[in-house]
């Protein structure tokens, strides 16, 4: 049992709530694929796949563990496996997730497996890489594509589908423009000798605001269930999904020139009260938040965060806060404060969410 008192609360009406926000953005015949990959964004992918289950037409995970976890939770509905391995084909299979298949050693992997297996109609999903180029076939790989694929009728492609790189990034329109254009190119190639006609995807939280008239047959939305819009207008519509919580262990009471914490990075230029909390940088706060950059928040006013932060721990100056041991600390409890905390941190609100650890507990509220 984990008794960490530290604690993630995931507000399960507010995904609905951001779900919803993204559905109503849609075509009537545009399907929602909700992404809950990395623990549903560092939250509790199984809770958040049984909270939207009926609302959405499919799920997305990076990793074939992630989809078995699912799986074994009990969800039926249909699971993308967006970075399988071949090592997973067995499991996937087993499990009934679906394989995105990007270059040709996956695709004949799990053409082999199938014919052995053998399996009818097996869905499997097609990457093309349109300029993101991290995974994905290109273009100029179809012809040899059609010919494994209209070999087999082991196998039937459920989906083609790209990935923008920078759908959020207003400078670089012509792109992703561009992008677009190349993968409605590539769909129409593949539809054309493959004699049937895949739902085709490419949009991610931030295509879905700034490029509507790619929405194609579904959508991948991430980030934008958890309650960030990539942009300040649409996180606003948003709500705030994760709450991380701690409790005061300890408070301290220093005299001016007493120091506090590792390397002694601390000095008190007055007399000093502190609070000592049971969260450090193993639970996802970033040492780049220590020496009073970052803060928490207690009995509604700013504690900062004093000192290099320790694995374990952080301590917060807490001299104008009038507070006891055991107190409720509030680490963040609204997307302005992922924010910051990103910003400070030199990243952005996905590595914050994604960054916190399994030692803290999850709880959902409904
Ligand atoms: C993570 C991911 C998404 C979701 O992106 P968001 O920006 O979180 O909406 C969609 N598609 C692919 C391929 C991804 O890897």
């Amino acid at each position: 049992m984990n008794n960490h008192v530290t604690v993630l609360e995931i507000d399960a009406k507010a995904i609905k709530h951001n779900l919803a926000f993204f559905k109503k953005q849609l075509q009537p015949t545009t399907k929602m694929m909700a992404v809950v990959k990395a623990f549903g964004y560092g939250s509790d992918s199984i809770e958040v796949a049984k909270i939207i289950k009926d609302d959405v037409a499919y799920f997305a995970v990076a990793y074939a563990a992630e989809g078995i976890a699912l799986r074994e939770a009990g969800i039926e509905t249909p699971i993308l496996v967006l970075h399988p391995q071949i090592a997973n084909i067995d499991s996937i299979v087993k499990h009934r997730l679906e394989p995105n298949l990007y270059n040709f050693k996956i695709l004949s992997a799990f053409l082999k497996y199938a014919d052995e297996a053998p399996l009818m109609n097996y869905p499997i999903h097609i990457k093309f890489n349109t300029g993101l180029n991290r995974l994905g076939f290109w273009h100029n790989d179809i012809g040899n594509i059609l010919v494994d694929l209209k070999k087999s009728n082991n196998v039937k492609v459920q989906s083609i589908f790209s990935h923008l790189a920078a759908s959020n990034v207003a400078e670089e329109q012509d792109f992703t423009i561009n992008q677009i254009n190349n993968f409605a190119f590539i769909v129409k190639e593949m539809y054309k000798h493959l004699g049937y006609e895949p739902m085709i995807h490419i949009l991610n939280t931030s295509g879905v605001v700034n490029y509507a008239q790619a929405q194609f047959d579904m959508v991948r939305v991430g980030i934008g269930l958890y309650g960030f819009g990539n942009n300040p207008e649409v996180t606003a519509q948003l709500k705030n999904t994760h709450t991380l919580k701690t409790i005061i262990s300890q408070l301290h009471l220093i005299e001016q020139g007493e120091t506090v914490g590792y390397n002694r990075a601390f000095v008190a230029k007055r007399p000093t009260k502190t609070a000592t909390l049971p969260i450090g940088h193993a639970d996802g706060i970033s040492r780049k938040l220590g020496n009073e950059v970052g803060f928490v928040v207690i009995n509604n006013q700013k504690a900062m965060i004093i000192g290099n932060v320790c694995m374990d721990m952080i301590m917060v100056d807490v001299t104008n806060i009038e507070c006891k041991e055991g107190d409720e600390v509030i680490v963040f409890n609204h997307q302005q404060i992922v924010e910051y905390m990103a910003y400070k941190a030199e990243t952005i609100p996905y590595e914050v969410l994604t960054g916190i650890s399994q030692r803290v507990k999850r709880i959902v509220k409904h």
